[in-house]
């Protein structure tokens, strides 16, 4: 967003930082990241070691990742990786496991019941209705949302309020889901998508308590942050990034550019998630 000298926000003291070129300072976690290649186009680094030294520039203490491999061909593999780069670098890397429900029943129990009883930082799940091409609402995804009941572990799922998406993973999908599990926390990726998305989003998210909205996305309008606060509050709403499908630099910059005061951008950018995360504990 564009800033001058004489708006009220200018000197706002995160974003006066941010200007010098240093890391935040305020406890940043980033609840929406990728760990590894991506088979539909280039991304030039995409490894654990390369997402720190990303963070540790922008000052992100700590980002909740899936792998790639698991919205992809291998669900189980893409789990693995994210549980050794969590191992490899404590503390920054929390864990989505993700469930493809494509898969046989008890396969995907299992696999949900290892990685959130065994592993300290799997700590949320993540569903990917349009890579799996299985709608939010089918019977094979109750597993996941069953399971984050049991474990008290978050579900960050994709959404998109437009197109053939609409109908996997829609926001307004969320409606009857959010309240048939209204002790599990849903954190809805990418807040709806596109600008239809994020009004049913807001619409949704004011009548359930337990739904969340994340930040992140290469079409998001300028402005969005402020419609988000000004309509939800922002205890509600998550910084996210999608590194590495996008840059973590420049999606944080959303946040920190946004006319928001300082309570609003460290809502965002790290307390709200660091409940929902129970971070670092
Ligand atoms: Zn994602």
């Amino acid at each position: 967003m564009v800033q001058n000298k004489d708006d009220r926000f200018y000197n706002e003291p995160i974003l006066r930082r941010a200007r010098k070129g240093l890391p935040i300072k305020e406890l940043v976690i980033d609840a929406h990241g990728h760990l590894g290649a991506w088979m539909q186009f280039y991304i030039p680094q995409y490894d654990a070691a390369s997402i720190v030294k990303v963070m540790d520039r922008c000052g992100v203490k700590a980002i909740a990742i899936s792998g790639m491999l698991s919205i992809g061909p291998d669900y189980k593999a893409g789990n693995r990786a994210v549980a050794q780069a969590a191992d490899a670098f404590p503390g920054r890397f929390i864990g989505y496991v993700t469930p493809n429900p494509n898969y046989p029943a008890k396969e995907v129990e299992h696999e949900l019941d290892f990685w959130l009883t065994s592993h300290n930082w799997m700590r949320g799940i993540k569903l990917h209705p349009s890579y799996h091409e299985y709608p939010i609402t089918g019977p094979r995804y109750q597993i996941a949302f069953e399971k984050a009941r049991e474990y008290h572990v978050p579900i960050l799922s994709h959404t998109w309020g437009q197109g053939d998406e609409n109908s996997l993973c829609g926001p307004a999908l969320f409606a009857d889901i959010a309240e048939a599990y209204p002790d599990v926390t849903i954190i809805l990726g990418h807040a709806g998508g596109l600008l239809p998305g994020y009004r049913t989003a807001i619409e949704v998210a004011l009548d359930h308590p337990n739904l969340y909205l994340e930040t992140c996305g290469s079409f998001q309008a300028m402005g969005l942050l402020e419609y988000l606060v000004e309509n939800l509050g922002s205890e509600r709403i998550l910084f996210g990034s999608d590194c590495c499908f996008l840059a973590q630099t420049a999606e944080i910059g959303r946040v920190v550019f946004a006319k928001l005061t300082t309570e609003e951008k460290k809502n965002i950018l790290g307390l709200n998630a660091a409940k929902l995360f129970n971070y670092p504990a």
